[in-house]
């Protein structure tokens, strides 16, 4: 079936009253079958499994085109749970230079405590990437498009250098979402996942995931970490997941060409420096967007203000709808200084802005860039 009819139905449990939309299963505890087996009747207790989390993987996994998906109740707990199960100690993983915040955190500042190693490298470059690869990488990170700058990453590339030396790769397609950019079928190992962004799609969930390629004995130890480790989201977060997930594709195709006119609008405008977007013919690496993005190219944008720092929070903080505040993929517009979100180790360039383009009406979000725009003085 098309990815639009999944989305709304894919994982969808009949039950005995006819429900047609599912139920929230808020027990945490399920009775046994009439010869007293556990998990007699489907399921046992919810930290193993329920029937909302059971739905919304089938639904993942469907829909990014993988044998396995689990559920995570944050990006970060599906990151942790990828590192944890891939790496040994002693090993090593190959991060991108650009990419979200949390994770370069996470490696650099929790892995070195199971004695796993990091290096960073420009995933755009092969000889770079082939230089990071030492004899015990195990794992090769890959984010595309990169967080903040927006930078291409061929992931055919990639996933040909790792295989030939036996690495898994691992890519985040939270910006992109298999609705445009499907990396499982393009080699990649295991896709995760911040299910907070454009999979909840309105900001008011937390939720993570992973979708694997093949069922192997890594999925074995994936599940046995989130289910032993007990990284489960809950039912209600699950069902609100799985809600949102059957509107992904209108949403996000409204996002994106939101955010193709408004990446035309900035690049127009005498006060931005430049604008970072793969949909842009000027963009170094928009010819591999165009191959491996499914024609859309992501209702993310970046910018560097030519008036430094001063002149970003001044437009951040200056317009009604472009609320200037962290996250992205819901379908309200958010406009955010990174570097000031990024704790003691920004990396982000001083006078870049990075922004979440929603669902409203063009004519509006425009003139309340315009607002902004003009409120910025030198
Ligand atoms: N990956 C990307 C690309 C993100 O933007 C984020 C969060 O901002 C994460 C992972 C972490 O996700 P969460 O905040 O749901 O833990």
């Amino acid at each position: 079936m098309h990815f639009d009819t999944l989305s709304v139905h894919a994982g969808h449990q009949d039950d005995q009253i006819g429900s047609v939309m599912s139920p929230i299963h808020v027990s945490t505890t399920f009775e046994r079958d009439e010869a007293g087996n556990i998990g007699g009747k489907g399921y046992i207790y919810t930290r193993w499994d329920n029937p909302n989390r059971h739905a919304l993987e089938t639904k993942l996994a469907l829909l990014e085109g993988g044998e396995e998906a689990f559920a995570f109740p944050s990006g970060m707990a599906a990151a942790m749970a990828l590192m944890q199960t891939v790496l040994e100690p002693e090993t090593h993983v190959v991060i991108p230079d650009d990419c979200y915040h949390g994770i370069g955190y996470l490696v650099k500042s929790i892995l070195p405590k199971w004695r796993i190693a990091y290096t960073e490298t420009d995933m755009t470059d092969a000889g770079a990437l082939e230089k990071a690869i030492q004899k015990n990488t195990r794992l090769i990170i890959i984010e595309t498009p990169s967080n903040p700058l927006l930078k291409i990453t061929d992931i055919r590339r990639v996933c040909k250098i790792a295989s030939e030396k036996g690495i898994l790769v691992g890519c985040d397609n939270t910006w992109t979402t298999p609705l445009i950019q499907r990396p499982l079928e393009m080699g990649v190992d295991l896709v995760f996942h911040s299910s907070t962004k454009f999979f909840g799609g309105h900001s008011d969930v937390l939720g993570g995931c992973i979708i694997a390629r093949k069922k192997n004995e890594l999925t074995v130890k994936i599940r046995e970490y989130q289910t032993v480790g007990g990284s489960v989201p809950s039912p209600f977060d699950c069902w609100l997941l799985n809600r949102s997930l059957s509107t992904l594709s209108l949403r996000l195709e409204r996002q994106t060409q939101n955010a193709s006119a408004i990446a035309s609008f900035l690049k127009s405008r005498p006060e931005i420096e430049q604008v970072f977007y793969p949909g842009l013919a000027e963009h170094p690496n928009h010819a591999i967007a165009k191959q491996q993005m499914n024609g859309l190219f992501g209702s993310m944008i970046s910018v560097t203000m030519r008036g430094g720092e001063k002149q970003a929070l001044q437009f951040a903080g200056s317009m009604k709808l472009f609320k200037h505040a962290t996250s992205l993929g819901g379908v309200e517009s958010l406009i955010e200084h990174r570097r000031s979100a990024e704790g003691s180790t920004p990396k982000s360039p001083a006078s870049l802005l990075r922004l979440s383009i929603g669902i409203e009406y063009i004519d509006d979000l425009i003139a309340d860039l315009t607002l902004g725009l003009a409120s910025v003085k030198s």
